[in-house]
């Protein structure tokens, strides 16, 4: 469904920019932004994707993956058209790399009333945007999000993180959860950040990729962790952290120790970081899977950097998949899966030595 944006100007010519992301598109009439979802017609930007529903499905919250948000719940889980990203390896590719103008995606409207009800019918405790890049269709996220929270329902956002900061408070008072990607960390060093910031040697620095502007088609990472601190900081959002490690890509141990140590610095050494594998695909094929011992020796670099709960992902069945208590080492979640065996947490606390545990929610 065609909806008026939010966040654009109108320009000279019937143009319009679109501050919604950092791309900052400046859109001639009768063209899509970057997203391929916003369009400007006579003069006026449009969301086109406003309800228009690409999958949908209840998830396990730990799909998400969110391992410190209302662990064992449901959650309904919508996806749409586009995204602001171009990632050679996106799992998602078929409705991310998507326009709206493409006639051939299946796609149903579902209003936001729609929306809350069907999650409570398949019994999900809240909704998650998910799937494609919630960002690019804001508008519906908004009125979902406050119309889920009336409903007593959390909300999710699985996101890339490339938003500008007006838009993350527009939706900031209706949302309980952010999951964001933080895919690398060299563009980091490449911005105007205070020398003091640059850690690294100007020689590797020079031998990386540069993933974000070489993988995902964006300029930096800088918007990416401002955005991730507001949505902490400002919106008291629970926020987990998940960085895909691709073999010669991002999987350098200096640049997974400036990761982990920028999330210990900016959202706390209680900020969950997951460390997921590789696998194998569209662009990247040619690449092959992250090796465990990479993922474990992450794991391991998170760990020194004071994170107290970093998660390996995509390997099933690997103890890293479980919460242990940071103090006495107890297991207290057993995973399987996508789903939770065992949970020894009460009270917030480990059910052992007492610790205080940082869950949001109860089980289930
Ligand atoms: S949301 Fe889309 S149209 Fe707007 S700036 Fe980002 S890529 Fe461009």
């Amino acid at each position: 469904m065609k909806h008026e944006a939010l966040f654009y100007n109108s320009e000279d010519d019937k143009k319009v920019s679109c501050y919604l992301c950092p791309h900052r598109c400046v859109i001639a009439d009768g063209k899509l932004g970057y997203c391929g979802v916003r369009k400007n017609i006579d003069g006026k930007l449009y969301s086109m994707i406003y309800g228009r529903i690409s999958s949908a499905c209840a998830d396990a919250i730990e799909k998400k993956p969110l391992y410190h948000f209302h662990p064992g719940s449901y959650t309904f889980s919508i996806g749409s058209l586009g995204c602001n990203m171009r990632c050679k390896h996106c799992q998602n590719w078929q409705i991310a790399h998507s326009r709206a103008d493409n006639g051939d995606r299946d796609t149903s409207y579902i209003s936001p009333e729609e929306l809350v009800n069907l999650s409570l019918e398949n019994k999900c405790s809240g909704i998650s945007w998910t799937y494609n890049e919630p960002t690019i269709w804001i508008e519906y996220a908004i009125d979902g999000a406050r119309l889920a929270k009336e409903n007593g329902q959390y909300t999710v956002f699985v996101t890339n993180g490339y938003i500008e900061p007006e838009a993350l408070d527009a939706i900031g008072p209706y949302l309980d959860a952010y999951r964001v990607d933080i895919k690398g960390f060299d563009n980091y060093r490449e911005d105007d950040v205070p020398e003091t910031d640059i850690k690294v040697s100007e020689e590797l620095q020079d031998s990386r990729h540069c993933f974000y502007r070489d993988v995902a088609n964006v300029k930096s990472v800088r918007p990416i962790l401002d955005a991730a601190i507001r949505a902490k900081s400002k919106w008291d959002m629970h926020v987990e952290i998940i960085t895909n490690v691709v073999p010669g890509y991002n999987d350098d141990n200096e640049e997974l120790h400036e990761i982990a140590g920028w999330i210990v610095q900016n959202l706390g050494d209680e900020t969950p970081w997951h460390i997921s594998r590789f696998q194998p695909y569209l662009d990247l094929s040619h690449v092959p899977s992250t090796p465990i011992s990479t993922l474990e020796t992450a794991r391991k670099i998170g760990v020194e950097e004071g994170l107290k709960y970093v998660y390996t992902g995509n390997v099933p069945g690997h103890k890293w998949e479980n919460t242990y208590c940071h103090s006495c080492g107890e297991m207290l979640i057993e995973r399987v899966g996508f789903g939770v065996k065992t949970f020894e947490i009460k009270d917030g606390m480990c059910t052992k030595c007492g610790t205080s545990i940082p869950i949001v929610g109860g089980f289930g």
